[in-house]
Order: C-alpha cells, then sequence, then structure tokens
C-alpha cells in the first residue's frame, strides 16, 4: 500500500514544513463481547468475519483495584482534568481509565509513597513510569475503543498498556530490556489485563504479525520515527511518539495516517522521555 521510502521521507517533510502546538480528545466501557455462537445453524455475516478483538477485558477483580481510590480521584480532578498552563484531558473515558488503573501496583516499593505524585519515577534499569498527566495525554491522543488495536514501545512497568487496555480491545506491548518486560508481563497478568500481551524485543521493528494496528504509543524518544512503526500503522491510525535526542528538548508529536496511506504529522508538546535503545540509536 504505502512503500518504505516514500512514506518516512513525507513524515520528515511534514515535520519540518509545521511544528504546531495544538492537542486534542477517546475509553470503552467494560463491555464484555461474548464471542458469535459458533456452529452451522448460524448464518455466515460480516461480524463473524472481522478480527476477534475487545473480547477480553480487564477484570479488576486484584485487590490494588479497590485501593488508594481517593488518591488516584485527587491525581485525575488535580493533575488531568484540571492544570494550569497546560491543556487539560477532556475525555471522560480516558479520565475513568485513569481512575480506575492503580498505580501503585506499578510502583516500586520505595517510591510507594509518591505513586500519585505529579511526576515520572524510577523502575529501575535507569527507566521511568511517565508522568500521569503524560499518560493520559498521550492517551487521549490515541482516541481508542473497544476495536482499537494498539502497539507500545516500551512496556516498562507495564502501567500506561493497563491504561490503553481500559480502553482499546487488546494492546501489545514490547520492552526491549528483558528483566522489565518480563516483570511488566507478570504484573499485567496478575492484575487480570487479559487483553494485553507482551514481549522482550526491540519496538523498532514494531510487531508485524499483530498488526496493522489503529494507534501505537511510544514511550521512548528517537531522533526519528521508526520506518516500520508507520508501515505498521493501519490507515486512519494515529501513533504518538516523542522526538528529540535524550539530552535535548523532545517533542512529542502526533502522526495521523490518511484512509490513502498519506502520512501528516503535528508537533504536541515539550517532553522528555528516557532515550529508545536498540536499532533507533545506530
Ligand atoms: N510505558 C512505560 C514507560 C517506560 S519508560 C510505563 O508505563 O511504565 C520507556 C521504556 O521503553 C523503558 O522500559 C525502556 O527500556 C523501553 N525501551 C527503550 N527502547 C526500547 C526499544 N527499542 N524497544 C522496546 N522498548 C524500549
Amino acid at each position: 500500500m504505502n512503500s518504505m521510502k516514500i512514506v518516512p521521507a513525507a513524515v520528515e517533510l511534514a515535520l519540518l514544513v509545521g511544528l504546531v502546538f495544538a492537542g486534542g480528545c477517546g475509553r470503552g466501557d467494560r463491555v464484555v463481547e461474548e464471542p458469535p455462537p459458533a456452529g452451522p445453524e448460524r448464518a455466515p455475516d460480516v461480524e463473524a468475519k472481522k478480527p476477534q478483538v475487545g473480547q477480553a477485558r480487564p477484570s479488576h477483580e486484584h485487590p490494588a483495584f479497590r485501593e488508594r481510590v481517593a488518591e488516584r480521584e485527587a491525581m485525575v480532578s488535580k493533575q488531568i482534568a484540571e492544570r494550569a498552563f497546560a491543556q487539560t484531558i477532556k475525555d471522560q473515558k480516558v479520565l475513568e481509565a485513569m481512575r480506575t488503573v492503580p498505580r501503585h501496583a506499578f510502583v516500586p516499593g520505595r517510591y510507594q509513597r509518591q505513586a500519585y505524585a505529579d511526576r515520572p519515577l524510577p523502575i529501575g534499569y535507569g527507566q521511568t513510569i511517565s508522568q500521569p498527566y503524560i499518560v493520559g495525554y498521550m492517551t487521549e491522543m490515541l482516541e481508542l475503543d473497544e476495536k482499537s488495536k494498539v502497539l507500545e514501545i516500551g512496556t516498562g512497568s507495564g502501567y500506561q498498556a493497563a491504561v490503553a487496555a481500559e480502553l482499546a480491545g487488546q494492546v501489545y506491548s514490547i520492552e526491549i530490556i528483558k528483566a522489565l518486560g518480563e516483570s511488566g508481563q507478570k504484573r499485567l497478568k496478575e492484575l487480570g489485563y487479559k487483553n494485553v500481551v507482551t514481549k522482550v524485543a526491540d519496538g523498532y521493528y514494531g510487531w508485524p504479525e499483530k498488526g496493522p494496528f489503529e494507534a501505537i504509543i511510544v514511550t521512548a524518544a528517537s531522533s526519528h520515527i521508526p520506518g516500520p512503526l508507520i508501515e505498521q500503522l493501519k490507515p486512519g491510525g494515529r501513533l504518538v511518539i516523542p522526538l528529540g535526542s535524550a539530552w535535548r528538548a523532545q517533542e512529542l508529536v502526533l502522526v495521523s495516517k490518511g484512509a490513502d496511506g498519506t502520512v501528516q504529522s503535528r508537533g504536541l508538546m515539550g517532553v522528555r522521555f528516557v532515550p529508545m535503545l536498540g536499532k533507533a540509536q545506530e
């Protein structure tokens, strides 16, 4: 549909031409969709042929969901739904997802007291769990619904994957650091996020077997948009990525792929993310 050569060039051009600062809007109810009845009595229809996305919903049965509820509520109301000098998050479904996900279950023991603070926190291996506001903002930009299939680069603690999983049908998440990938996967499983699948690999190459994706979220900064990720973005899809070097200002960029496969991007806000490792650094 789109050649590898044309698309990255188009993105680079768009980045050079228009880095406009702006903002935008996306969570589905936790509806459990029954699988269509199998068997010869059911006439084949379009629904039955659709990919089986959105059937496994987060269970919310783990006790952590009932802990520190007031702190989450305060986090959302004071840092995310209202915020001085910054664009606030308006999408009620995103706000509800952030009230729901027990952030403290993703934060290491010694940072427990700060789990709902307005800042990123260390998660080991030189990596961080992003500031709650940034997680909310990036999630809103993806405009997720229960039919969305999402790819995340940088599982880390698993927190962003969990927030996305509250809204989307299916989340795939890739982590390059093995120990983080394994602990993130274990945590997500224990917390009942059945609609998140993770793997340890270099996310630069995406996950072509699972794509294309309605939404791609990159949670580590790269100097450029990895070509394979643009390739794996569905027409009509959205990709959010922090662009820039580790030591200089980075910009959060929203890349949209039109129905015809053309790619546009715009700058959203200044950010600071840990650098993308692996192929992105070559
Ligand atoms: N989304 C995470 C944020 C983690 S910080 C959370 O919610 O906790 C960024 C993560 O990206 C780190 O865990 C880092 O190891 C990972 N990362 C960096 N480069 C990567 C790459 N090329 N592929 C996959 N993961 C990468």
